[in-house]
């Protein structure tokens, strides 16, 4: 058991993350004190299954000693090395080139950020750069996902697409808009997959049309969208997305910051549906949360008009301290070594188990919707399966959903809307499995069976 002092010293000084920060204060920090495969234990001793692979990043689980093996001997050799005045580190030459040789045909440049805000902070400001530099100055406005979420920075907050970044913030700015989510569940147009498709399509012809084409920079999103509770847009819907935005001469930016690295499958999610996008941002399972580190792909031709724009003998005024780190690019490393020496496979196997176990809970009495790419899924949780109506806010049943799965031993995002996220490590084997699923099961048959949760059933 930990001290007192240490959550009081929590309490009083350490600001944590899109937390209510009274709330916080009053509930106390849960510390985590140590990790081995796809379990966490916290300051209590508990054992805790992480069907979240801690943010949706640590997707080859906890406890690689190779990977920490690479971070030692990196610290060791040269613990930091810049890239400004055209210094550079072995790890950051061979972490882009095997980028380069890992994902779509034809991003061929890598830029490194520190996580994901920043690697959508940078790739804004690429393509600013981008389009003054190819002559075209009023491209600046920028179309992204209702409930996308692309970070926390001052503009990538702006192109989320969730309420609670926008508030008291000031945002979105004027240049950031927004279109319907592809969300089959509920969306206008029913379910239909080529309906949902052709909507979204629709969607941003539309809004193009009303900004001008002449105006708009890119449209981002995410392959899956993960903070908006797991959407899964239908089969094609990127491939469709990618042809409108060539078809409007705008740049398509895929946000794969969770997809990215085996999430959904393969390595990207992009490769499922052949696409390549202008430019990827990426983070998370690039260290599998090891080490910070984020990264922005980008084709050539983008590559090129920055670096052949006016002016050209002068610096590309975008760079960070950190940027390439010599240590966090050696764990990315290890890390790609371990996806290519079997997780990648294992996850590509392992989500059948994940659906059989998803499909045997859609008929709860809790269960809306569930849905899965991959290793990602979302159970969306309804109190009228008819009306698909959520439940009450005063219900609380995040709360509920979230302390209840503790005390049964699981670790699941419990989102606002009632959704329950799940993104275990893609290393998982068969029997973690088998306990993630019977875990959620129990936590959500316990939940359901709350007075106050009965009562909300309609
Ligand atoms: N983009 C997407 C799609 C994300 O899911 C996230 C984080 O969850 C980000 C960007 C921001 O990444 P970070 O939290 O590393 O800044």
């Amino acid at each position: 058991m930990f001290s007192n002092s240490l959550i009081e010293a929590d309490r009083r000084h350490l600001i944590h993350p899109v937390t209510a920060w009274r709330g916080h204060e009053a509930r106390g920090a849960t510390v985590l004190t140590s990790g081995q495969g796809m379990y966490l234990t916290d300051g209590d001793g508990n054992r805790l299954l992480d069907a979240f692979a801690g943010l949706w990043c640590v997707n080859i689980g906890y406890g690689h000693e190779s990977v920490v093996e690479a971070a030692a001997e990196q610290m060791r050799r040269l613990p930091y090395a810049t890239g400004y005045f055209s210094f550079a580190s072995e790890p950051a030459i061979r972490l882009a080139e095997r980028l380069a040789e890992l994902s779509p045909p034809g991003l061929e440049r890598v830029y490194f950020s520190l996580g994901g805000s920043d690697a959508v902070d940078s790739a804004l400001r690429f393509i600013v750069n981008y389009w003054n530099a190819k002559g075209r100055p009023t491209k600046k406005q920028v179309i992204a996902l209702d409930k996308g979420y692309h970070g926390s920075s001052s503009n990538g907050a702006g192109i989320t697409g969730l309420p609670a970044f926008h508030r008291l913030f000031d945002l979105p700015h004027d240049w950031q808009h927004h279109i319907p989510a592809p969300y089959p569940y509920r969306h206008a147009v029913g379910s239909d997959p080529q309906a949902v498709i052709d909507a979204s399509v629709a969607a941003l012809k539309a809004k193009v049309a009303d900004i001008g084409a002449d105006n708009v920079a890119a449209f981002f999103a995410e392959p899956v969208q993960g903070s908006a509770g797991v959407i899964v847009p239908p089969r094609g819907w990127l491939r469709a997305m990618r042809g409108a935005c060539s078809e409007l001469g705008i740049l398509l930016v895929a946000d794969e910051v969770i997809t990215g690295f085996g999430r959904t499958g393969p390595m990207f999610a992009c490769e499922t549906e052949d696409v390549t996008p202008d430019l990827m941002t990426l983070a998370k399972g690039l260290t599998a949360g090891y080490a910070p580190m984020g990264a922005v792909l980008m084709t050539d031709e983008i590559y090129a008009g920055i670096a052949d724009g006016p002016d050209n003998h002068l610096p590309v005024g975008h760079g960070a301290t950190y940027s390439g780190h010599p240590v966090s690019a050696a764990v990315a490393l290890a890390v790609l070594d371990l996806y290519e020496g079997g997780i990648l496979a294992n996850g590509i196997a392992r989500a059948p188990q994940l659906a059989a176990g998803l499909a045997a809970i859609t008929d709860h009495p809790l269960v809306g919707d569930v849905r899965q790419a991959g290793m990602l899924a979302g159970i969306e949780l309804v109190a009228d399966k008819v009306s698909k109506a959520r439940f009450d806010p005063a219900v609380g049943l995040p709360d509920k959903l979230a302390r209840t799965g503790y005390a049964n031993g699981i670790i699941f995002r419990a989102f606002a809307d009632g959704t329950i996220g799940l993104a275990p490590a893609i290393s998982c084997d068969e029997t973690d499995m088998a306990a993630l699923i019977e875990r959620l099961t129990r936590t959500l048959d316990e939940v359901a069976d709350m007075a106050e949760v009965r009562a909300a059933l309609r």
